[in-house]
């Protein structure tokens, strides 16, 4: 690389972009630690990488696209710098394994979901014979679930992953194939890096997987969910535990039942439904009917009423007539989420959905879509508008990017607030009076009555 105008070859730089859900961007923190341990030095300017690692995503078709074009704008950094190295990881590197050399000539390495661990291995061996490197090979334990991703220095708020892969299959989801059979991560480990993290000045800990509450199933179901919150709720210094995502369908009682009575876990759940029509939750596989849905969300609310509700919603799911589009709006109005992540069914290659009938045109689709996003911003406003006037918890994350001398944090029900404060309230949790309310976040006065969380 570039030094002062000088060529300096003793620190190689790394430049990781990472497209889609969570998962992803805890893979590339996990190899962003192993390539910092190889020698790395991380670099947010591509043009100064000696390395770029692209981490893909498959869920969607978009997604695939966007990849493809952002590496053809990579691939000019070849010609400035003919030692870059170019590298696919994560979902869509999977899928296509060898063929990511054919769609995208200038790569260098592709590697699957289960291959993490072997980047650095790998890379060697791309210097040393200067060849091409795929692995994409499936593991019968995936080894990067133990490699442990660095928080942001300053952050208050992390991720830890506890479980990998999913068995659930549902039939527009390329997940279960491209990441493999669900696997969990052992209670002791999850403990231990939860307690490591606790010491480095993380207060709120989200745990990440497919389906986090099917947990220990895989190992014989105990310890289970529930008993991992638990313990984590133990850890000195943790105050707040969050989770994603969760399956309605294995969504137990005794999870319900911690709701308000498990001190550090949030009054938030993402609880995707995907569908308010019985016969297109049949087609997605998905194991619960509409009124299954809706029991959930009564237990839930009966045993913890400030809970917040979000979920995903697919519309366009092959077959989904209007009738089943209206049962879906139907749900939205009974069950009024917080907010609600809505996708157009996309097709994807190695899915179920695939090959049915009755395929809806993008038209109906894109329409569809609009519908569903309007009434969702009106009962994402009402629930805000809900919130002025009251008081929120709220734990201080960092500075407001858009006004100086504001402060950002989150409520514990999972909502944006931004308030007139200073730095040094960053990682406590304080009080907030609510005096204004928007789609995306709320603003408020701190209160007098000083911290919320005294550990
Ligand atoms: N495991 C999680 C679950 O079961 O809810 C979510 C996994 S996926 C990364 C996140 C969301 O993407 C899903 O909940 C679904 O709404 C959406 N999704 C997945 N496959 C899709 C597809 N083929 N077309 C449109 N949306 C899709
Ligand atoms: Fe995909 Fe369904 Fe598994 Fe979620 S539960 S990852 S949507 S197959």
């Amino acid at each position: 690389m570039l030094r002062d105008g000088k060529i300096d070859l003793t620190i190689k730089k790394l430049y990781i972009q990472t497209f889609g859900c969570q998962m992803n961007v805890q893979d590339s923190e996990k190899m962003a630690a192993l390539l910092l341990q190889s020698g790395y030095e991380k670099t947010d300017d591509p043009a100064m990488a000696d390395l770029i690692v692209v981490n893909t995503c498959s869920i969607r078709e978009k997604a695939a696209q966007k990849i493809c074009s952002q590496l053809g704008r990579f691939r000019v950094l070849k010609v400035h710098n003919p030692h870059l190295k170019i590298s696919v990881g994560g979902c869509l590197a999977q899928q296509w394994g060898e063929h990511f050399f054919k769609r995208v000539p200038h790569l260098d390495l592709v590697f699957g979901t289960h291959q993490i661990h072997r980047l650095p291995e790998m890379l060697a061996a791309l210097e040393q014979s200067g060849s091409r490197q795929v692995e994409t090979d499936f593991c019968d334990r995936v080894p990067s679930l133990d490699i442990i991703a660095q928080p942001t220095v300053g952050a208050v708020s992390t991720f830890v992953t506890i479980m990998q892969g999913c068995d659930n299959f549902c039939a527009y989801c390329v997940v279960p194939g491209l990441r493999g059979p669900e696997q969990s991560r052992p209670l002791p480990e999850i403990l231990r890096e939860v307690k490591t993290l606790a010491g480095q000045g993380i207060r709120e800990i989200t745990l990440l997987g497919q389906n986090v509450n099917s947990y220990g199933q895989t190992s014989g179901g105990s310890p289970d969910f529930t008993d991992l919150i638990r313990a984590i709720d133990e850890v000195d210094g943790i105050e707040r535990i969050r989770f994603t995502t969760s399956h309605p369908k294995d969504l137990s009682p005794k999870l319900i039942a911690s709701f308000g009575k498990v001190a550090s876990l949030c009054e938030h759940i993402h609880l995707p439904v995907q569908s308010g029509s019985d016969r297109v939750l049949e087609l997605m596989n998905r194991g619960y009917t509409a009124e299954d849905y809706r029991e959930k969300v009564t237990a839930l609310r009966s045993t913890c009423p400030a809970i917040s509700i979000t979920s995903d919603m697919i519309v366009g799911f092959p077959g989904e007539g209007n009738e089943d589009f209206q049962a879906t709006l139907a749900l939205m109005e009974d069950v009024r989420f917080d907010n609600l992540f809505s996708f157009q069914y996309s097709q994807r290659e190695g899915t179920t959905a695939v090959g049915m009938d009755h395929q809806v045109c993008g038209n109906v689709k894109r329409e569809r879509l609009q519908i569903l996003q309007a009434l969702q911003a009106k009962h994402t406003l009402e629930k805000n508008f809900a919130c002025v006037g009251g008081s929120e918890a709220v734990l201080v994350e960092g500075m407001s990017k858009n006004k100086p001398n504001e402060m950002t944090g989150r409520t514990r029900g999972n909502r944006i607030v931004n308030f007139p404060g200073n730095p040094e309230l960053i990682g406590t949790t304080v009080f907030v009076k609510i005096t204004e309310a928007f789609l995306h976040s709320l603003r408020g006065e701190m209160e007098e009555r000083g911290r919320a969380y005294v550990h």
